[in-house]
């Protein structure tokens, strides 16, 4: 059975759509979805400046936060996904992509909210950035071209469709970005969740060892889990 996603990319403090983009978090609010909310934490992006909302932090705070890179510059390369040539961390070096990632997870959280998600800009990642998401602690990464969830270091949720439409299998992530949401797509994505409720579904809901609950894969979760740093994973796990 096909579950579903939704992911709104490039949200940021200072934003040019905000009008269309709450009239879809209302949406989302009425129907009791709780979107992936991509939000760049310290926004450098000239093409993504706009007004700043006073209240935009209660408007999202009950959603899935994915903390989207840190300034959300072209400052790396495509990285392992090559869906772009360039991004903001791959091709940088692991120190420098773990301080980035930090200090953007920490100005969110200063903010109030809660981030155990990393949605990489322009879907721009490679080895190095896995390991500091890991090192970090994070549970999901909401990236990938696979179908399925999977489970290596991070928990990944796969993001390949960019269309508001049905798909035949897998657990897929509908992604747009904030600033293309117009009154039109808000009705298309109300007419969808409309048809397709039962499907769709929060990142919080994945479990990605569901129907191998009992292999050897599934052992070798809780082992290399428990066994990588246990202390914090804990302690991070009782604070939520
Ligand atoms: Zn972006």
């Amino acid at each position: 059975m096909t579950k579903y996603l939704f992911r709104i990319d490039d949200v940021a403090e200072e934003m040019s759509n905000w009008d269309n983009f709450e009239k879809l978090c209302k949406v989302f609010k009425k129907y009791k979805i709780k979107p992936i909310i991509a939000v760049i934490p310290d926004n450098k992006d000239p093409e993504i400046k706009g007004k700043k909302k006073k209240g935009w932090i209660k408007l999202i705070k009950d959603f899935t936060i994915a903390q989207h890179g840190y300034h959300h510059l072209k400052t790396g390369t495509g990285g392992l996904n090559k869906l772009n040539p360039y991004g903001e961390f791959a091709g940088l070096s692991y120190k420098d992509q773990y301080d980035m990632i930090k200090k953007g997870r920490d100005i969110l959280i200063k903010k109030g909210l809660k981030i155990n998600t990393f949605a990489a800009p322009w879907h721009s990642y490679d080895k190095n950035t896995i390991r500091a998401l890991d090192n970090l602690l994070f549970y999901h990464i909401s990236e990938g071209l696979n179908v399925h969830e999977h489970y290596d270091s991070v928990i990944w949720i796969p993001v390949s469709d960019w269309k508001i439409s049905k798909k035949l299998i897998g657990t897929r992530t509908l992604t747009m970005h904030a600033q293309d949401i117009t009154p039109k797509k808000v009705d298309i994505i109300k007419q969808f969740i409309k048809e397709n409720r039962k499907d769709i579904i929060s990142i919080e809901e994945i479990n990605p060892f569901g129907r191998s609950r009992f292999s050897l894969y599934w052992f070798y979760f809780w082992f290399r889990y428990a066994y990588h740093s246990p202390l914090p994973r804990l302690i991070k796990w009782l604070k939520n």
